[in-house]
């Protein structure tokens, strides 16, 4: 397996007897935004879970098929693994943890590393994010949804990764505060993160992204350029709302 990105290839899954995915293929090229649409149950979890390696913690197996960044292959190693070689996942449900502190929220996100990176690390997100700074000290529960999947994209990039995993960021966020997360990926793709964003909204998720796939029950039906894929009529029809 080659390129200089992040590549899946012929990837299966299983839960049990269950096959989530079926010979997935995909690519993240390097600085790119690519994302992943799919309705309830697609997959689209599944996909991420396999590249960040957090899916034995589902009862989850990869069967076939394999995932590389920079040729390197991820897909032996066991999750902390996979952040210190450059893949940090930020999951569904912002999951913070809610009786710690914001900033120790952040510490826990920081994988080993000297005090000099972690400190950069640390200065990078409150400038991403100047809410997390002055709620420092607050523990993580109480700040507001949108403020949480903040924390959670921000403890995710305290390992200064070269792509970002994402998990439906915008999910039960209202659409003022979508906005606000989608215009953050962008930010954080311009300083040289690449992501990978599955998302059930589609119209912000082909604002974003340069490449796009489409997943129908565990296999990848449909994929192109996001614009491309924006025109389509199955894309509008099925993912866009559009009759
Ligand atoms: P959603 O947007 O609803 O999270 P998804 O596209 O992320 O959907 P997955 O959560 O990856 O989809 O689920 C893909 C398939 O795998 C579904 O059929 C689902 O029921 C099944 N599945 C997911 N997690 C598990 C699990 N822990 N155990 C058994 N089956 C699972």
């Amino acid at each position: 397996m080659g390129g200089s990105g992040l590549v899946v290839r012929d990837l299966s899954v299983g839960y049990g007897p269950v096959r989530a995915l079926r010979r997935v293929s995909l690519e993240v090229p390097e600085r790119a935004v690519v994302t992943v649409l799919g309705g309830n149950g697609a997959g689209k979890s599944t996909l991420l879970r396999a590249i960040s390696r957090t899916l034995s913690f589902h009862g989850g197996a990869v069967t076939e098929g394999g995932v590389t960044l920079g040729g390197r292959r991820l897909d032996r190693l066991p999750p902390d693994r996979v952040v210190a070689a450059g893949v940090s996942q930020v999951p569904e449900g912002r999951r913070v943890f809610a009786r710690m502190t914001v900033a120790d929220n952040l510490r826990a996100g920081a994988l080993g590393g000297d005090r000099s990176g972690r400190a950069a690390a640390l200065g990078r997100v409150h400038e991403l994010f100047p809410v997390l700074a002055e709620r420092a000290g607050q523990r993580a529960g109480l700040l507001s949804g949108g403020e949480q999947q903040m924390l959670a994209v921000a403890r995710a990039l305290m390992a200064a990764p070269k792509v970002l995993l994402l998990d439906e960021p915008s999910l039960g966020l209202a659409p003022l505060m979508a906005e606000r997360i989608a215009d953050t990926v962008r930010e954080i793709n311009t300083q040289g993160t690449s992501v990978l964003l599955v998302e059930q909204n589609a119209a912000l998720a082909l604002r974003l992204a340069t490449r796009a796939y489409v997943l129908e029950v565990g296999e990848v039906t449909l994929s192109g350029p996001a614009a491309e894929l924006a025109a389509s009529d199955e894309v509008r029809r099925r993912y866009l709302g559009v009759v």
